[in-house]
This record gives C-alpha cells, sequence and structure tokens, in this order.
C-alpha cells in the first residue's frame, strides 16, 4: 500500500486506550468512516489489492457489525453482491452458525444456508483482525456452504495477536491496509 496513503488512514483511527478495558488500546474507525474521504480511500485500496491480482470475485462476505461497513462500500466497488454474517439469532430464514471464542465467554456467527451456491468465490471483510477467531469462524461458515475463499480483507491487524499467522498458517491470505504493534 502507498506510504502515503498509507499515513492518511493511520490517522484518520483514532486509538482509545483502555477500552473496553485497562490494557487494550482500541482502534476506533467511526472517526475515519465520518471523515469525507475515510470510506472512499480504504475501500479503493482494498478493491485494487484484488484488482491486481485478477481475482474473479462472484460477493463479498461482511463480517457483523463493523465489516458491514466495508462488505456495503466493496461490493458496490467490485460490482457484486454483499452476504452478509450475522450474530445469533438475527437472519431469518434457514442458516448454519460458528461459535468461537472471545476473550471473554464465546460468540456466534450465522449465515443464511441460500446466501452462497458452491464453488462462489469470496472476500470476506472486517475492520480489524486481533486474534482471528472471528475470522477464522466466518471463513470456517462460507467454507460449510461450499465458498472458495479468495481471500480475507481489514482496515488494520494486530498482528502480535496471532491472528494473521493462524489465518494464514491456515492457508488463508490476508490483506490488510495498516498493521498496529
Ligand atoms: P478477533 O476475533 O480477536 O480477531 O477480533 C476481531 C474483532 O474484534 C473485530 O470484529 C474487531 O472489530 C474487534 N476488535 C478486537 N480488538 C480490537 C481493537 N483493539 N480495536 C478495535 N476493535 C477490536
Amino acid at each position: 500500500v502507498d506510504k502515503v496513503a498509507k499515513a492518511k488512514v493511520v490517522s484518520m483511527i483514532k486509538a482509545v486506550p483502555d477500552f473496553p478495558k485497562p490494557g487494550i488500546v482500541f482502534r476506533d474507525i467511526t472517526t475515519l468512516v465520518e471523515h469525507p474521504e475515510g470510506l472512499d480511500l480504504t475501500t479503493d485500496i482494498i478493491a485494487a489489492y484484488y484488482a491486481a491480482r485478477g481475482a474473479q470475485l462472484d460477493a463479498v462476505v461482511g463480517c457483523e457489525a463493523r465489516g458491514f461497513i466495508w462488505g456495503a462500500t466493496l461490493a458496490r466497488q467490485l460490482g457484486v453482491g454483499l452476504i452478509v454474517l450475522r450474530k445469533k439469532g438475527k437472519l431469518p430464514r434457514e442458516t448454519i452458525s460458528r461459535d468461537y471464542s472471545l476473550e471473554y465467554g464465546s460468540a456466534s456467527l450465522e449465515c443464511h444456508v441460500d446466501s452462497i451456491t458452491p464453488g462462489m468465490r469470496v472476500v470476506l471483510v472486517d475492520d480489524l483482525l486481533a486474534t482471528g477467531g472471528t475470522m477464522a469462524a466466518s471463513v470456517a461458515l462460507v467454507r460449510e456452504l461450499g465458498a472458495d475463499v479468495v481471500g480475507t480483507a481489514f482496515i488494520s491487524d494486530l498482528p502480535a495477536l496471532g491472528g494473521r499467522a493462524k489465518l494464514e498458517g491456515d492457508g488463508i491470505d490476508v490483506f490488510s491496509i495498516v498493521a498496529f504493534d
């Protein structure tokens, strides 16, 4: 990613120390999306990554909730549809679900079974990659329905928490615009 663009993205993300608990630096993207150029800039960078690879995509998959923001802009940019993975109990039709662990306890993501047809080439998107638990569950969910996962995309990545290594270790392509220590 171009250094100037990267610096611009970093400048739009607000670091909030000790949220939601002491010791965590929360990377707040609300300031980025409030910036008039933030969504265009970040969406263009992600779309350019897949364009440069000549990726043929059938859909973008967005993880609730911040993944919906870029899921929507990226799908529009790439000229494909958006499939939403939602927290438990929100999708009205037949779903499959995956549990994943969080720092405290666990959570569940669901996908409508008819949203994905076998062989569909998808990119999954979320705002941030930390331990990789959320994205690993998301990938497993869409693969269970037969999706071909072309890659995963994030605005930022915290490599120290191991998510990138975990996903790449499973052969999953990871693209993130910026990395924070
Ligand atoms: P993980 O499953 O550990 O990779 O966590 C990723 C999910 O938690 C993403 O949906 C992020 O939005 C959120 N998240 C985790 N850590 C942070 C952080 N330091 N700042 C902002 N969001 C975070």
